[in-house]
């Protein structure tokens, strides 16, 4: 059974991340996306939250499922008996922060090899900090989440105190 990990904050998660999950489904056995705690972030969703709504997302690929952990990635990693840990590659800015980190993984860990994957070119400019600004200036971001992220973002935009500036 080759297990792969697919970490990230996924707040919320978007079809660029689907699309990494989509294409790390076909290469491998079972596939874990693993929603970070990340409460350094200050994530606009709460990790229950963001879980659902992966949960919703992946529940039509038969081979994956969605978890939350806190902690040390490679602990957990080794804990579910993973052989690797997925990460999405957008842009050149990507780079050195995610290289940085696959390396220290494998100091942690030797064992634990990183693999990129890159989505498909539509998807490149895509992140989870561009559709929650989009959205919370009114924009319309059926394009870039699934309906059920959008519906989320639109309950929780709309209960969030208004911000004086
Ligand atoms: P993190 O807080 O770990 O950066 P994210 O949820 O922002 O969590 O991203 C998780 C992973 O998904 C990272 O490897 C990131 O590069 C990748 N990713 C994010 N958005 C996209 C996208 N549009 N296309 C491909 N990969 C993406």
């Amino acid at each position: 059974m080759r297990t792969v990990i697919y970490p990230g904050s996924f707040d919320p998660l978007t079809n660029g991340h689907l699309d990494v999950v989509q294409r790390a489904a076909k290469l491998f056995d079972r596939v874990v996306v693993a929603v970070a705690k990340s409460e350094d972030k200050r994530p606009l969703f709460t990790l229950d939250e963001r879980l659902a709504l992966v949960e919703r997302s992946v529940k039509n690929l038969p081979n994956v499922k969605a978890d939350a952990f806190d902690g040390l990635l490679i602990h957990y990693v080794e804990k579910q008996g993973a052989l690797a840990v997925v990460r999405g590659l957008r842009a050149v800015s990507d780079f050195e922060f995610e290289f940085q980190l696959a390396l220290m993984n494998r100091k942690l860990n030797e064992r634990v090899e990183t693999i990129f994957m890159m989505p498909k070119d539509t998807y490149t400019f895509l992140s989870s900090r561009i559709v929650k600004e989009i959205a919370r200036l009114g924009g319309d971001v059926s394009a870039f989440v699934p309906a059920h992220v959008r519906q989320a973002l639109s309950a929780k935009l709309a209960a969030l105190p208004v911000q004086e500036n």
